[in-house]
C-alpha cells in the first residue's frame, strides 16, 4: 500500500493468469483493506478481484486505473489469501487463477435480497372467522412471518393472509435472507458409541478442542463407524462456533450421507458441488462468507469457499483419486486441505478404510496421528473373499462370468438376496473391430479406441466425448454385419446376466446413465429398498453406498488396473477392490466376494483374499522406499501439447535441454504420452523424479526460465505430484 500526494494505490489480484497483483488507485472516499473484494477494470472488461497485500505490479501513473467499486461482502480472510499464495506457489499456477477459484459465484458478492414479510400491526378484522383466528393467534405476539410461512403454520390458504393484510392488520417488514440450512445442533441425536468408537471420538474431540493444527488419520474397515466417529469431532467444532468442511469424492451421489447428517444434527449440511444449482451455490457462498452456514459437505472445490472461521476439515475417503483436479489448477484437494489446516491453525482429519500409501507413511512416522477402528459395527461381518482363478475356471466362449460366479449368483438370487457385479468399464465393449479386414474403430482426435455403447447405439470416445453412430458396415472394407465387439463393458455383462437369469431384476449403473444424477439417486434408493436382484456397475457403485441387502459381490476383472504403467497401480487396485467387496455384508447375513483374476498369486489378490491389509501396505511401502517413489521421493510431470507431433516433440526436447544440473532430480523423457493424441492435440511427457529433500518447483522454475517460450499452438502444463501418467 502506498500513500502519496496523488492517489493511494493498492495491489489487486485479478482472476486471470497473472503472476502478481496489479496496482489500482483507490478513489477519494473509498475504503479498502487487504481481502476486500472489489470491481476493477482490466482491458475493456470489469472483473471481481481481491485487494492483496505486498507490492503490486507498478503501473505508469498515467495508466493507473481506479477501483470501480467495493462489493458489500465480507473480505477474504487473511488465511484464505495465504492459502491462494501457497497453492499457487506449490502447484506452479498463477495466483490469479487460484484466486479465481475463490470468486466462482459472482452474484454472491452482492448481498442477498431480504425477504418480504408481515408483522401484526394491531387491530381487529371486520369479520372474524376460525381461519383468521388461527392466524392471529400465531402472529399476535408481533413476530415477523413470511406470507407463506404464516399460512402454512396456521394451516390456512394464502388468501386468508392476503385478506387480513388488505385490512391493514399486517404491516410489511423485511426479513433477513433465508438461511440455506438450519443450524446444526451438536447434541441433536448423539449416538451410543462402541468402546472403540468412543475412544476414537474422544481423541478426535480433543484435537478440535486444542484448536491448533494437527492431522489425524481415521483408519478403519468399511462399516466400522468412521463417519459416526468423525461426526463427534464435527459436533465439538460446531459447539465451539467453528465452521466445518467435509470433503467427499462423489458428493453428488451421497444422498444417504446428507440424511445421516441430518439425523445426527437435526439439519443437513450445505452442499457444494457441480450438481447444485447456480442460484443455490451463490447463496451457499455468501452465507459461508458471512459465517451463517456452519457445515459444508462438498467436492474438492469447496476448499476454495470463503470460510470466515473454519475450524475443522474432514476428508472422507482420503485415498480417492477424485481429489486430484487436473484442469487449469492441478491440485490434490486432500493435500491442500492439510495446507489449509496448517495455515488456519486447525485440525484436519483424513478418513479411509484403505489409506493412501502417502498418508499411511505419515501416520506410521508420527507426522500424522491416527485412530483405529478395527471392527465392523454390530453384527455386520466382512464378506468371505475368494479369488476365482480364470485359468482354472474359465468363462464359456464369448462370456465373462466364470461358472463359479454364475453358480453363486444363482444361489443368491434363489435366496432372495442381492448381488453386485463390478466392472470398471462403461458401455458395451471397449473395442470394436471388423472381422474381415481387421479395421479398428479409433477416435479421430485421440489415441484411444471408441467404446461401443449399445443402449445408445453409439461409439464413444471416453477421453474427449467424440461419438458416432455404430455403422452396419465396416467403413474400411464395406462388409456388412461383420463388426465384432471385443472385451466386456458393463452393458455386455448385463446381457450375459440376463441370458442366465432372465427372471432376475437387473440394474446397470454408471456415470453415463440416462437421466443423470437424479436418476442415479432413484436407482440407489430402489436398490436399497430391495427392488433389484443383480446390480451391475462401475466404480460409481463402489463409492460409499450402503446397500444393506447385498450379500454377493463379484469382481469381473480384478486385473484391469494392474498393468497400466502407473506407479500406484497396485495401491489403486487394492483400494478399489477393498471398497467394492466392502459393499457386501452390511447386515448380519453371511456374505461373499468372488474376485475373478488370472493372477490369483498377485500380492494384491492375496492381500484382499486373506484380509491382510497390513502386509500389503508393508510390502508396498518397502517397494516405494526402494524405488524412492512418493512419499519417499518426489514426482512432477510436464506435459507438452501442440497441434502437430513435431512441434510437441521439439518443444519437449527444448525443455529437456534447458534443465539445470541437479544431484537430486533426474528427468525421464521426453516420451510420447500413452495418450499421444488427446482432443486433437499431440502430447509428449517429461517426468521429474526427485529425492525426498529435492525441490521440484525450484528446479522447474529454473528450467522454464531457461527454456524457449512456447510458441504457436504449443502449451506446457506442469503437474506436481501427478496421479495420472497418461
Ligand atoms: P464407515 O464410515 O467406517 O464405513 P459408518 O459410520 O458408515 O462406517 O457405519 C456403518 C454403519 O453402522 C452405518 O449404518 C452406521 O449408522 C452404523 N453404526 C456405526 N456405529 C454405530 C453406532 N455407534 N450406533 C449406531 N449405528 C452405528
Ligand atoms: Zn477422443
Amino acid at each position: 500500500m502506498k500513500e502519496d500526494s496523488q492517489a493511494r494505490t493498492v495491489p489487486v489480484l485479478v482472476p486471470t493468469p497473472v503472476d502478481r497483483p496489479f496496482s489500482y488507485a483507490v478513489p477519494e472516499g473509498m475504503s479498502v483493506a487487504p481481502g476486500s473484494i472489489v470491481r476493477v477494470p482490466i482491458g475493456p472488461r470489469e472483473v471481481a478481484a481481491v485487494v492483496w497485500d505486498g507490492e503490486g505490479e507498478t503501473v505508469d501513473a498515467r495508466k493507473l486505473r481506479p477501483i470501480s467499486a467495493v462489493f458489500d461482502c465480507p473480505p477474504l480472510a487473511d488465511t484464505s489469501r495465504r492459502f491462494v499464495d501457497w497453492v499457487a506457489n506449490y502447484t506452479m499456477t498463477s495466483p490469479g487463477m487460484v484466486a479465481r477459484m475463490f470468486l466462482r459465484a459472482p452474484a454472491a458478492l452482492d448481498p442477498e435480497r431480504p425477504q418480504e414479510g408481515l408483522r401484526f400491526a394491531g387491530g381487529e378484522p371486520e369479520r372474524m372467522t376460525s381461519a383468521r383466528k388461527r392466524v392471529l393467534e400465531l402472529a399476535g405476539d408481533g413476530m415477523a412471518w413470511t406470507r407463506s410461512g404464516l399460512a402454512h403454520a396456521a394451516g390456512v390458504s394464502l388468501t386468508v393472509i392476503d385478506g387480513l393484510a388488505a385490512q391493514g392488520i399486517f404491516e410489511q417488514v423485511l426479513l433477513p435472507p433465508r438461511p440455506v440450512v438450519a443450524k446444526p445442533e451438536p447434541d441433536f441425536a448423539a449416538p451410543e458409541l462402541t468402546d472403540d468408537q468412543a475412544s476414537a471420538a474422544k481423541e478426535l474431540r480433543r484435537r478440535v478442542a486444542e484448536g491448533s493444527f494437527s492431522v489425524t488419520l481415521i483408519d478403519g474397515v468399511t462399516g466400522s463407524g468412521k463417519t459416526e466417529t468423525y461426526f463427534e469431532a464435527i459436533a465439538e467444532a460446531v459447539s465451539r462456533g467453528k465452521q466445518v468442511l467435509i470433503l467427499m469424492p462423489e458428493i453428488a451421489l451421497t444422498q444417504a450421507f446428507l440424511e445421516r447428517f441430518q439425523d445426527r444434527f437435526g439439519a443437513p449440511p450445505a452442499e457444494w458441488h457441480s450438481d447444485v444449482s447456480p442460484r443455490m451455490r451463490e447463496r451457499v457462498w455468501r452465507q459461508v462468507a458471512e459465517g451463517s452456514v456452519q457445515v459444508v459437505a462438498g467436492a474438492r472445490s469447496a476448499l476454495f469457499l470463503p470460510f470466515s472461521d473454519l475450524g475443522l476439515i474432514v476428508v472422507d475417503e482420503e485415498h480417492d483419486a477424485a481429489y486430484k483436479q487436473e484442469d487449469r489448477v492441478f491440485y490434490n484437494a486432500r493435500d491442500m486441505a492439510v495446507v489449509r489446516g496448517n495455515l488456519g491453525g486447525f485440525p484436519v482429519m483424513l478418513a479411509s478404510a484403505t489409506p493412501s500409501v502417502e498418508t499411511r507413511v505419515n501416520a506410521d512416522s508420527g507426522r500424522y496421528r491416527s485412530v483405529a477402528l478395527p471392527a465392523r459395527f454390530a453384527e455386520a461381518a466382512l464378506p468371505e473373499l475368494e479369488a476365482v482363478d480364470l485359468r482354472r475356471s474359465p468363462p464359456a466362449r464369448g462370456g465373462f462370468l466364470s461358472p463359479v460366479l454364475i453358480a453363486a449368483l444363482g444361489e443368491t438370487v434363489a435366496r432372495g438376496e442381492q448381488s453386485l457385479l463390478f466392472l470398471n468399464r462403461r458401455g458395451y465393449a471397449p473395442l470394436t473391430l471388423c472381422r474381415v479386414c481387421g479395421h479398428r474403430f479409433q477416435c479421430p482426435d485421440c489415441s484411444s479406441w471408441l467404446v461401443e455403447h449399445r443402449f445408445r447405439g453409439q461409439l464413444l470416445c471416453h477421453h474427449c466425448g467424440h461419438h458416432e453412430p455404430r455403422p452396419e458396415a465396416c467403413p474400411e472394407c464395406g462388409t456388412f454385419d461383420h463388426l465384432v465387439a471385443c472385451g466386456p463393458g458393463i452393458e455386455r455383462i448385463a446381457e450375459e446376466v440376463v441370458g442366465h437369469f432372465p427372471e432376475a431384476r437387473t440394474i446397470v449403473l454408471s456415470s453415463d446413465i440416462v437421466g443423470g444424477v437424479r436418476r442415479l439417486r432413484l436407482e440407489f434408493e430402489a436398490i436399497a429398498k430391495g427392488e433389484a436382484d443383480i446390480v451391475i456397475g462401475t466404480q460409481l457403485v463402489a463409492k460409499g453406498h450402503n446397500f444393506p441387502g447385498i450379500t454377493l459381490v463379484g469382481v469381473i476383472d480384478a486385473d484391469i488396473g494392474l498393468s497400466n504403467g502407473d506407479p500406484r497401480a497396485a495401491e489403486r487396485t487394492f483400494q478399489l477392490l477393498s471398497q467394492v467387496t466392502g459393499r457386501a455384508g452390511r447386515t448380519g447375513r453371511r456374505s461373499r466376494g468372488l474376485i475373478q483374476t488370472y493372477q490369483p498369486d498377485h500380492p494384491v489378490m492375496r492381500a484382499l483374499v486373506s484380509g491382510d491389509a497390513e502386509s500389503f501396505y508393508e510390502r508396498e511401502i518397502a517397494e516405494r522406499e526402494r524405488a524412492s517413489m512418493p512419499p519417499f521421493g518426489r514426482l512432477a510431470a510436464i506435459v507438452v501439447s501442440a497441434a502437430t507431433r513435431t512441434e510437441a516433440e521439439s518443444h519437449a526436447r527444448a525443455l529437456r535441454r534447458a534443465a539445470p544440473r541437479s544431484d537430486f532430480i533426474s528427468i525421464l523423457g521426453p516420451a510420447e504420452a500413452p495418450l499421444a493424441l488427446l482432443a486433437g492435440r499431440h502430447r509428449y511427457r517429461l517426468l521429474l523424479h526427485g529425492a525426498r529433500q529435492s525441490n521440484p518447483q525450484q528446479f522447474l522454475r529454473a528450467l522454464l526460465e531457461a527454456a524457449p517460450k512456447p510458441r504457436g499452438s504449443v502449451r506446457v502444463q506442469v503437474d506436481i505430484d501427478p496421479q495420472s501418467f497418461l
